[in-house]
């Protein structure tokens, strides 16, 4: 049998043990995991472009344990009243090559983004940092607050969507959840005073959702929403004066903000700053850029994190996935 999260098991999950608590766990597996990188079998994620967005698979194997994740990414969807993106995962043990679990890995996704993007911060966005720009408040925006007031204090947001739907969901969803909020009229209004500025918006677009002029210095940017070729969020001239922090650089070139540069800029990889081998921040007066697009390695923490959690509790249910006949030679057998 195969353990089985579903979407409802995982909300319960959720309840029962915190969201605040979850995303610390999953950041915690990300950084151990991020801290043995080159044990990990890498690619970039395997794309299938459509004209209206994308449908992905995101494998790795630390040679024990396989995984890989489906998602998509279809901005023009929130305009049929359905997710920009959706997902499910999967855990297989190499030596046999047997699955052993599978997640709902949309919810799963947006807490694992969200520890990730506050395991960069805490690495790169100086210490004194109390007040968020959040740029896009659609679904992974209640997720990235929750994941830097746990992992930074960060309680003060700023908020600006061009959807002011998405941000009346977004103030009634926060409310009494120990966070101050300012709306703003404009993205340059909500920026003004931050620390930090996350900008996860959703648009298949080279955009300029932040100006070189919104970027000042000693800031920290995490840049979710630029994930994808054709997609960025930033403009070339704040790259070209920050200090840039990505995950995997074969698949952030190809999807991230770089993908703006030419191939020589230097850019630093996340995993080296976390082992320590390489310095994230200098000073208080640099900007810093975590460019996020995602990669395979941080679902698989995710994966393992949920599936050691929920194993044998009643939020996973066992799933007859596997064929296993009794004489392993007679699968036809299972059909008299
Ligand atoms: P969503 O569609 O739910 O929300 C996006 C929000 O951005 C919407 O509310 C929309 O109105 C707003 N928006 C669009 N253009 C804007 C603009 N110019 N200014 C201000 N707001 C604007 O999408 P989501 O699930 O929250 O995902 C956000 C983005 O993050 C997507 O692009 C997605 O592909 C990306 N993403 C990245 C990762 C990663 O690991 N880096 C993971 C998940 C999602």
């Amino acid at each position: 049998m195969v353990q089985f999260v579903s979407v409802e098991n995982m909300v319960a999950f959720i309840h029962e043990r915190g969201l605040e608590n979850i995303l610390m766990g999953i950041a915690g597996e990300i950084e151990n995991d991020f801290k043995r990188w080159e044990q990990f079998e890498k690619q970039p994620r395997i794309p299938s472009h459509s004209e209206k967005g994308v449908i992905e698979l995101m494998p790795t194997s630390d040679g024990e344990t396989y995984g890989f994740k489906y998602v998509n990414g279809h901005p023009l969807n929130r305009d049929l009243g359905k997710q920009t993106v959706t997902g499910f995962g999967v855990l297989a043990d190499v030596e046999t090559g047997y699955p052993q679990f599978l997640s709902e890995m949309t919810i799963l996704t947006a807490m694992r983004t969200a520890a990730m993007s506050a395991v960069a911060a805490k690495h790169l966005a100086r210490k004194d940092s109390k007040t968020m720009a959040m740029i896009g408040t659609g679904c992974q925006a209640e997720f990235q607050a929750h994941a830097f007031k746990a992992m930074l204090g960060v309680t003060d947001l700023r908020i600006y969507d061009i959807d002011g739907h998405a941000m009346d969901k977004f103030e009634k969803n926060m409310s009494g959840r120990g966070f101050t909020i300012y709306r703003g009229v404009s993205t340059q209004d909500a920026v003004i005073g931050a620390d930090v500025i996350t900008t996860c918006t959703a648009d298949k677009a080279r955009a300029k959702i932040l100006t070189d002029n919104m970027a000042g210095q000693g800031m920290h940017i995490n840049a979710i929403g630029g994930d994808c070729p054709g997609k960025t969020e930033l403009d070339k001239a704040i790259l070209m004066k920050s200090d840039i922090f990505v995950e995997y650089p074969e698949q952030t070139w190809i999807e991230g903000e770089i993908q703006q540069l030419d191939k020589d800029h230097p850019i630093t990889e996340l995993w080296q700053v976390i082992t320590g081998d390489v310095q994230g921040r200098k000073g208080d007066s640099q900007i810093t850029v975590f460019d996020s697009v995602g990669f395979a390695i941080e679902d698989f923490s995710a994966l393992n994190y949920i599936m050691r959690e929920t194993q044998d509790t009643q939020f996973a249910e066992d799933i007859d996935l596997l064929a296993l006949p009794t004489d392993p030679k007679n699968l036809f057998g299972m059909l008299s």
